[in-house]
């Protein structure tokens, strides 16, 4: 792993760029796998020996064929993804000590990082014991084995002390909250402090800035060449969008702090309806939407506990990134930054203009429902939702996520993924909308609290509205959608277009491939293609036949009940398909959005054709 960076001189200056354009690590890496591959099953075998026999029999129970063959050839894919977490992982490093380099730090860090990087340059070096556990510590975290994932559309934040690389990762929704200023993060055994937010490079990109109208509960992008609402309570608020947290490390956690403090953020999102179409069911005044892959912007605009002393935002750096709460004693910080680090002299009301909130944009499926005419009887509404759609779907809290925004008797309710433009929930949620009401509705009726309860309605993560849930406005709510008439659904058309019109295609996921393949110049494949082995037929999305490749697009095979089979007949096929020569190759769904993976796949594609 360390050789494939060899050559890459990571103290140039251009060195993050070079960098970021590397991919398509598997194919050297399969020929080697190949080339030792009884070596590397002689080596598996004599791990398993060391295993209780117990476990070893469940996990050779669950995948088709033989364990070990099945470990090395899923190992190619996985070294790439490890592959690339590496490479961002030097990325930062690199950003970071320019930074350093900057701002003129002599600090311990500085040399450290000039360590870590100079022992990754030269692994035969004398230092060669730091990276060697560096590249180990990195296939430990995130088993060599097959059958992990890493989860797009997230942060990782990253810490570098004396004693080594600490990484965590969140999805885009839970980063908001515990990368904000505010927080502190507990991690093996020590705790530690978002201090910036490494957006220097990053702060070209596309809605990377963005300034909202924020009024009371209601949130919306600002709109340049609208007029705004004359309103007094009306409120601007700059924002940049989440990037490569930094994090220092800020001691031990101690054995009075047992109690961990929650900070509580105000997060609001928004949906800008860029979406590829869905359905709608309306009934008397309430309407219910699905849109596939919509944009959703979440926006957290401070912390709930400051926000009503001093005002919305969080102190940011534009310059550097670094980051401050918004209290007086932030404030002096943030000032004694400006002055000594950028010799900066700002007085008074100009210092407003450095506060800021934190976004993250993202492509998910949404389920739209509303208008209701409070947040009250909108926040009821979801919260029942979700307590019938874990029980009903065995959809959790950690799988879709959602908020309210609105005014005036007009608030609506989002249903998002966490994992974005991913696991078909949304899609599911909709369709059994009326089963889901049906079971949160009993579940409420059958408790016996007075207002609501952790039996019920309440739940670690919906604190932000224990004070408004109430069991019974729920079900009031419930049963008005319900008794509101019969409901027609319409298919509503998408407001970004694909652009093409194959009537061949599946899916969107399916469309949207098509568009990729020629965007990187390769010949079209073969549509729909069939495949006859004995007595087992299958039909690729794509094919190239010439050369016996077989491309499946994975997505939107989630229906209820239904996942786990279809996954398992696919591996079944794609087992005999390999030992009757044909290569296959299947891109998630959520890969498709995602420009790096699709290099990726792209240039694998390339290497087979040409
Ligand atoms: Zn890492
Ligand atoms: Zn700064
Ligand atoms: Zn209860």
């Amino acid at each position: 792993i360390n050789a494939f960076f060899n050559g890459i001189d990571l103290f140039a200056d251009n060195a993050a760029e070079t960098l970021k354009n590397l991919f398509g690590f598997s194919r050297p890496l399969e020929e080697l796998i190949y080339r030792h591959y009884e070596l590397l099953r002689e080596e598996l075998e004599r791990f398993f020996k060391y295993w209780p026999p117990e476990a070893l029999k469940t996990l050779r129970e669950s995948v088709e064929g033989e364990l070990e063959d099945f470990l090395i050839n899923g190992s190619p894919e996985q070294l790439d993804k490890i592959f690339i977490h590496i490479r961002d992982d030097l990325i930062f490093l690199i950003n970071e000590r320019a930074e350093l380099f900057r701002r003129g730090s002599t600090s311990r860090e500085l040399s450290s990082i000039t360590k870590h990087l100079n022992a990754f340059m030269h692994p035969q070096g004398g230092e060669n014991s730091v990276s060697d556990f560096y590249t180990i510590s990195v296939l430990i975290k995130y088993g060599f084995f097959p059958g992990y994932s890493l989860a797009k559309g997230h942060v990782t934040a990253r810490c570098l002390d004396n004693e080594g690389f600490v990484e965590i990762d969140r999805n885009y929704n839970i980063a908001l909250r515990e990368f904000a200023p505010l927080s502190r993060l507990y991690a093996v055994g020590k705790k530690y402090r978002p201090t910036r937010y490494n957006f220097y490079n990053a702060d070209t990109k596309a809605g990377f800035r963005q300034r909202f109208i924020i009024i009371e509960d209601y949130i919306m992008p600002e709109k340049p060449d609208e007029p705004s609402f004359d309103n007094p309570a009306q409120l601007k608020l700059d924002s940049i969008h989440l990037t490569d947290p930094k994090l220092t490390l800020e001691g031990r956690p101690g054995d009075s702090e047992n109690r961990r403090v929650i900070m509580g953020y105000d997060i609001r999102g928004i949906v800008k309806e860029n979406h590829l179409g869905g359905f709608t069911a309306k009934s008397d005044g309430m309407i219910t939407s699905f849109r596939r892959k919509d944009v959703v912007v979440l926006i957290n605009v401070g912390s709930k506990r400051d926000i009503p002393n001093y005002g919305y935002g969080f102190y940011i750096c534009p310059e550097c990134g670094v980051i401050e709460e918004n209290t007086p004693n932030g404030k002096d910080h943030f000032l004694r930054h400006l002055e000594t680090i950028h010799n900066k002299h700002i007085q008074g009301e100009r210092l407003n203009e450095y506060r800021r909130g934190i976004h993250a944009e993202f492509v998910s499926d949404v389920m739209v429902v509303g208008p209701f005419k409070s947040f009250e009887e909108a926040a009821n509404y979801m919260e029942s939702m979700k307590v019938g759609a874990s029980i009903d779907l065995d959809i959790s809290t950690s799988e879709i996520d959602s908020f309210i925004n609105g005014r005036e008797e007009n608030y609506h309710v989002t249903f998002f993924e966490t994992v974005p433009g991913g696991s078909g929930y949304i899609e599911v949620l909709f369709q059994y909308r009326e089963s889901v009401m049906k079971t949160a509705r009993t579940l409420l009726d059958s408790c016996d609290c007075k207002t609501a309860c952790y039996r019920c309605l309440l739940s670690f993560w919906n604190q932000p509205y224990h004070s408004v849930l109430n069991r019974k406005k729920a079900i009031e709510v419930l049963d008005f959608i319900q008794t509101a008439g019969a409901t027609t659904v319409v298919k509503i058309p998408g407001t970004r277009r694909e652009k093409t019109s194959d009537g061949n295609l599946e899916s969107p996921a399916e469309a949207k491939f098509l568009n990729i393949v020629r965007e990187f110049g390769l010949p079209d494949p073969h549509l729909q293609y069939q495949v006859t082995i004995s007595n087992m037929t299958t039909i690729a999305d794509f094919a190239y036949p010439d050369i016996k490749l077989l491309i499946y697009i994975d997505g939107y095979t989630y229906h209820k009940g239904k996942g786990q089979e279809k996954i398992d007949l696919d591996r079944r096929q794609e087992l005999i398909l390999k030992a009757s020569g044909y290569e296959v190759i299947r891109i998630g769904a959520k890969d498709l959005d995602d420009d790096e993976m699709m290099a990726l796949y792209l240039q694998s594609i390339s290497n087979s054709i040409q």
